[in-house]
C-alpha cells in the first residue's frame, strides 16, 4: 500500500468523466488499497480514484468516527438508483479543495448500486453523512465538484483563491 499525492483544484483532471471498471483485477485491488490508505492519511471520509489522478469509476468511503470502528467501503462503478425528495443540508469539504467548507443541499436518503471487490453487485440504502458522502463521491466520477452547487459568486471566489495558490507554488498552469 502507498499514499498517493492528491489532485488539487484547479487541476483540470478533476473535471474528467471517469471510465467504468471492466472487472476486478489485482491492479484494481491495489488501487483500492492505495485509495484507502491515502484517504485515512488525509484524513477524509471519502475519496474518488480521480482524486489521485486515476480516471476510473471507483470510490472509497468510511464515515465511522474512530479508528477502532473502521468500516472501509470500496465501491466499483457506483450509481445512485433512487433519491428521496426530502433534502438535507450538510457542510461539505473535499480533499481536492483543502480547508474550504460550505453548506450543500442534497437528497436526504439515497439508494446506490455498486460492484464490491469480490465482483458482486450490491445495492444499499443510506441516510445522513453516508448519503451525502456517496453523492459527493459519485459526482467526482462525473467531473462534478461540490462547489458547483454554490452561487457563482462563491464559486468564483474559491476558484480565484486556488488558482493563486497554485501559481505561488509554481504548480498547475
Ligand atoms: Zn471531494
Amino acid at each position: 500500500m502507498s499514499i498517493r499525492p492528491l489532485v488539487i483544484l484547479p487541476d483540470s483532471k478533476l473535471r474528467l468523466v471517469s471510465e467504468p471498471v471492466p472487472s476486478i483485477t489485482d491492479e484494481i485491488r491495489k488501487l483500492a488499497d492505495d485509495m484507502l490508505e491515502t484517504m485515512y492519511d488525509a484524513p477524509g471520509v471519502g475519496l474518488a480514484a480521480i482524486q489521485i489522478g486515476v480516471p476510473v469509476r471507483m470510490v472509497t468511503m468510511d464515515v465511522s468516527k474512530t479508528e477502532a470502528e473502521r468500516q472501509p467501503l470500496v465501491l466499483v462503478n457506483p450509481e445512485i438508483t433512487w433519491a428521496s425528495e426530502e433534502k438535507r443540508t450538510y457542510e461539505e469539504g473535499c480533499l481536492s479543495i483543502p480547508e474550504y467548507y460550505e453548506e450543500v443541499e442534497r437528497p436526504d436518503r439515497v439508494r446506490f448500486r455498486y460492484m464490491n471487490l469480490q465482483g458482486e453487485t450490491v445495492e444499499q440504502e443510506a441516510d445522513g453523512l453516508l448519503a451525502t458522502c456517496v453523492q459527493h463521491e459519485i459526482d467526482h466520477l462525473n467531473g462534478v465538484l461540490f462547489i458547483d452547487y454554490l452561487s457563482k459568486l462563491k464559486r468564483d471566489r474559491v476558484m480565484t483563491k486556488f488558482k493563486k495558490a497554485a501559481k505561488r507554488e509554481g504548480g498547475h498552469p
